[in-house]
């Protein structure tokens, strides 16, 4: 059986930068899905714009017909902040034996020694690193232990150990921010272009980041 590649953020707004990473994931490592997890209540960023089930329904808007892409909602499910190992932990349980790959952006990887409990992520999931534009993988510290520890090239290995690498990939370089998208929308300007159209329709239609 395939991967599973597991990607949470805070996705407000999801857009194309997510989508086509996610996309070039699922197709490059050879993952049987992608599972997009939009957080609850992120540790990190204390305040969202958009409410924890405004950002799934965009998010579901988003991958619609897309085969291998699943909206995941378990971390709106949850109570209280939403701790990616929390989420591992539950994956691991409905997936037992599965491998399942961690899909962060290069600066998500760069914070990693910041989240809850990090030091476990790797006995539970691969971690997947895509590229994002200015941002150099780290070659000291415990990141650079980590990569040189247990990093690889190899995608195959993503495969057949179910957990404990770590895998930089580029992918095709995007710079889009839902932080600018956000900004643009409150600006009253139209975000057409930088997300799907249903994506787009919905945040206009809904006044979702209008501002007050
Ligand atoms: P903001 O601009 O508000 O900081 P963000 O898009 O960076 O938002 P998230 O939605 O939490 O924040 O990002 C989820 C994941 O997607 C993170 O791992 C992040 O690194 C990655 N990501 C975000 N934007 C891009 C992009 N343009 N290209 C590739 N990966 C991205």
């Amino acid at each position: 059986m395939r991967p599973i590649g597991v990607f949470g953020g805070t996705f407000d707004p999801i857009h194309y930068g997510h989508l086509r990473s996610a996309f070039e994931m699922l197709q490059a490592l050879d993952f049987e899905e992608v599972r997009f997890i939009p957080c609850n209540d992120p540790p990190h960023r204390g305040v969202t714009y958009a409410t924890a089930a405004q950002r799934f329904r965009l998010v579901e808007l988003a991958i619609d017909g897309q085969d291998g892409f699943v909206a995941d909602d378990r971390e709106l499910r949850r109570d209280g902040l939403s701790y990616t190992v929390d989420t591992l932990i539950s994956l691991r349980e409905e997936f037992p034996g599965r491998s399942l790959g961690l899909i962060v952006g290069m600066d998500a990887f760069l914070g990693l020694p910041g989240w809850h409990r990090w030091d476990e992520i790797l006995e539970i999931a691969h971690i997947v690193v895509a590229h994002r534009p200015g941002w150099k993988a780290p070659d000291i510290g415990v990141l650079g232990e980590m990569i040189s520890d247990y990093g690889t090239h190899r995608v195959r290995e993503l495969h057949t150990a179910i957990a404990g690498r770590v895998h930089i990939h580029a992918v095709t370089q995007l710079e889009i921010s839902s932080t600018e998208i956000r900004e643009l929308v409150a600006a009253g300007r139209d975000p057409r272009f930088l997300m799907p159209d249903a994506v787009r329709d919905e945040i206009l239609n809904m006044k979702i980041y209008a501002g007050d």
